[in-house]
């Protein structure tokens, strides 16, 4: 397969200057915009006018596209090697619009049975009660299932390139290629895997977002992306149907310009994020311990995940390694209670905290927390356990530091 170089592909979009001829962008605030002939207001609001017509000042109102968001949405869709791209103001954000853009009433969904708790409450309750789409959650690496549970409604085929929290690994090009024969959308969250892993390159046809956690970095701002074909974030600002447009989960501006600002340094961020989740990992494994991360040779996605990284070398992790993101399976939550108290409050080896992303490590039990929506049957199915605890390794401090920490930890804990 084409080499993908989402970095380089950065690079390539556009740069915008500021308007004085600053190095950086301005910031454009205001929520509307004037029309310098007034006869080119209705083509603004049938999409005849807009920011994509190669026209400048073609911009109507902030619900619905504004410059400084539009840029990032730009640079999203460069990463993701798709052609178009626009922000939202969370990752649910992104996907509750994408799901209602693309069904009708008494539609279908297939989704994979391990995904963000959010999203699994949007389309196991949310979606069926008040829109009439139902789902069925099926373990994605189980594609004769994937395939079954297809019907004549079914439009979207969901899943995780990596799932949260348990990281099963989505075989991209074999669901794309069971959505199409069934004329459905893949639609991926690539939030675990930027840079990392492209999935459109694998046959996605949409891909969100939530920018909260890696792509943002610094937990301060809450946001989303999707990105897809022209005419699919076209549509979802259209007046009349466009689930971004008529929902408004508008991004501000500013924080649209606040992440951009973040992008450059994200595979800097994502690559040591990687370097040091694997070197615990494999710390941890040889200490015994059960963990779970697709670096490790182990990892029963080990081999798939491999053959779908972007840059060189990739059995070695190529560019941006395997993840920041780890799971190590302590049994019982009142075993992971202990430890996560000595490695906050006694080592400060990270924070006890749900998201992720973060410069510092955060961690969290999986069931107690962003999976609790799921319940017990939904934790059994995404195979989730009590004692499953999530963490984002973070970059602070030096490595072997935050090691000591981390063994010290262990130890206090009889681990
Ligand atoms: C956090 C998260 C979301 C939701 O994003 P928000 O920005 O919190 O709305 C969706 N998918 C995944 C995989 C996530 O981790």
């Amino acid at each position: 397969m084409e080499r993908f170089d989402p970095e380089a592909a950065l690079a390539d979009c556009r740069h915008e200057f500021g308007e004085h001829g600053g190095v950086n962008m301005s910031i454009e605030t205001s929520t509307t915009f004037t029309v310098l002939d007034p006869n080119t207001m209705p083509d603004l609001f049938t999409g005849q006018l807009g920011p994509d017509s190669g026209r400048e000042g073609c911009y109507l109102y902030g619900r619905h596209f504004n410059p400084t968001v539009y840029v990032l949405g730009r640079q999203l869709a460069a990463i993701e090697g798709m052609p178009a791209g626009y922000c939202t103001a969370s990752g649910l954000g992104a996907i509750a619009p994408v799901l209602m853009q693309l069904c009708e009433q008494g539609d279908h969904i297939v989704s994979a049975s391990a995904v963000y708790g959010g999203t699994w409450a949007l389309m196991h309750d949310f979606l069926p009660r008040k829109c009439g789409v139902t789902t069925s959650f099926v373990p994605v690496q189980d594609l004769a299932a994937v395939e079954a549970a297809f019907t004549s409604r079914t439009r979207v085929l969901y899943c995780e390139t990596l799932s949260n929290p348990t990281l099963v690994v989505a075989d991209l090009s074999k669901l794309a290629d069971i959505a199409h024969r069934h004329g459905a959308m893949l639609v991926v969250d690539n939030t675990f895997s930027p840079l990392s892993i492209t999935p459109s390159r694998f046959g996605a046809d949409v891909v969100v977002h939530s920018l909260t956690k890696f792509v943002n970095g610094t937990s301060d701002f809450i946001a989303g992306a999707v990105t897809g074909s022209k005419e699919f974030v076209q549509s979802m600002m259209d007046v009349h149907t466009g689930a971004l447009m008529l929902l408004g989960p508008t991004m501000d501006p500013r924080a649209a310009f606040e992440i951009s600002m973040r992008l450059p340094h994200l595979g800097l961020r994502v690559a040591e994020h990687s370097r040091r989740a694997q070197c615990f990992a494999e710390r941890l494994r040889d200490r015994g311990l059960k963990v779970v991360y697709p670096g490790l040779p182990e990892h029963p996605d080990h081999a798939l995940i491999v053959s779908m990284l972007n840059g060189d070398d990739p059995a070695r992790g190529g560019t941006y390694g395997f993840g920041g993101v780890m799971g190590i399976d302590l049994g019982d939550a009142d075993r992971a209670n202990l430890l996560l108290d000595e490695l906050q409050n006694r080592q400060r080896f990270g924070w006890i905290a749900v998201s992720l992303g973060y410069f510092d490590t955060l961690m969290s039990l999986s069931a107690a927390s962003t999976s609790s929506e799921l319940g017990d049957d939904g934790l059994g199915e995404a195979g989730i356990s009590p004692g499953y605890l999530r963490m984002s390794i973070g970059y602070t401090g030096s490595l072997e530091q935050r090691w000591g920490q981390l063994e010290r930890a262990l130890d206090a804990s009889g681990l």
